[in-house]
């Protein structure tokens, strides 16, 4: 875990630093609250924050109450650090958003012990933010977190000007699958076809359910031309793919078919559209005899 100090007086910032380190904390260290809070605004930022009060530029507890007014996805908890201990300060403290107070010199094993709640915390916070973003059954993102995502995708390909493309998926005749072997069945072939999808995406690429049997994979950064390419591959995976039914003697084979579409960059398309797009793709693969990528229109 991401641990960042922020403290004026050298002693002190090394002292700290190299217990964290011993207690096997990814350590990051500023000298002030403004170093600090850039550092929190570059993408991965620290989870736990250490802060002194007192330092100049930016104090502990304006850094504090920074943090707390942006939005961001995962909790910062953060501790202040202080050799001001009267009780009107540790209120203060609390107030500015602070989830704990610790007053210096430290005990070395009370603060381990601190800390390990805060860990705790961010932990639990993030389990819940999982469960609440992924489909029990496949593991991918659900509809909504996968908007979002890709909203701020598209917002970010926007800013720097870099391509962004989609593939839009459906399972053919995934009914029949149900019909004739059973909705356990159909669960596993679901379960087997995201996890291809998945092994066929890169690691900064993401996949959604859409619905039933219909999943997305965005692909930040890939052009039209590559996105063929990953969405033939993925075809090609799937239909190749062996489903091997409960009992191990008996195995099915699938196909799908997949509609691709890239963000258009003149007409600053948002998300619905480009999706609305890719899925209209996938449709015309579908009428063409399932199987198959079809390339949506425009861009
Ligand atoms: P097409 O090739 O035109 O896509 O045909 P299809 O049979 O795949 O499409 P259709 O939309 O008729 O059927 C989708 C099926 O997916 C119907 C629904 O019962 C099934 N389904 C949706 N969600 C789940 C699920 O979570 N588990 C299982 N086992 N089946 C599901
Ligand atoms: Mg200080
Ligand atoms: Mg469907
Ligand atoms: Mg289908």
């Amino acid at each position: 875990m991401k641990v960042l100090i922020a403290e004026d007086e050298p002693v002190s910032r090394r002292v700290l630093e190299s217990f964290l380190r011993k207690w096997g904390y990814d350590v990051l260290v500023t000298c002030d609250g403004s170093e600090a809070w850039e550092i929190f605004q570059k993408p991965d930022p620290p989870n736990l924050i250490i802060s002194d009060w007192m330092m100049p530029d930016m104090d502990g507890l304006e850094l504090c109450r920074k943090i707390r007014g942006i939005e961001r996805s995962g909790y910062t908890y953060f501790i202040i650090l202080t050799a001001k201990g009267r009780k009107e300060d540790v209120i203060q403290g609390f107030q500015a958003g602070a989830d704990d107070f610790l007053v210096k010199p430290f005990d070395k094993e009370e603060m381990k012990y601190r800390i390990r709640i805060g860990e705790r915390i961010i932990r639990l916070e993030q389990q819940i933010l999982h469960l609440a973003t992924t489909d029990s059954l496949t593991g991918v993102l659900i509809r909504r977190a996968f908007m979002e995502r890709i909203e701020a995708e598209i917002h970010r390909s926007d800013r720097e000007n870099a391509p962004f493309s989609l593939i839009f998926s459906d399972i053919d005749f995934f009914k029949k699958i149900n019909d004739n072997y059973g909705h356990q069945v159909g669960d596993i072939v679901l379960q087997k076809f995201s996890g291809e999808l998945t092994k066929s995406a890169r690691p900064y690429d993401f996949v959604g359910r859409y619905g039933g049997e219909e999943f997305v994979v965005c692909l930040p950064g890939v052009d039209k031309v590559q996105c063929r390419v990953v969405a033939e591959r993925m075809r090609k995976r799937v239909e190749e793919m062996k489903v091997m039914l409960p009992g191990g003697s008996q195995s099915v084979r699938i196909t799908a078919s997949f509609g691709a579409a890239s963000l258009s960059m003149e007409s600053k398309e948002n998300a619905d559209s480009l999706i609305k797009r890719a899925d209209e793709a996938m449709y015309r693969a579908k009428l063409e005899g399932r199987n198959r990528v079809c390339m949506a229109s425009g861009n």
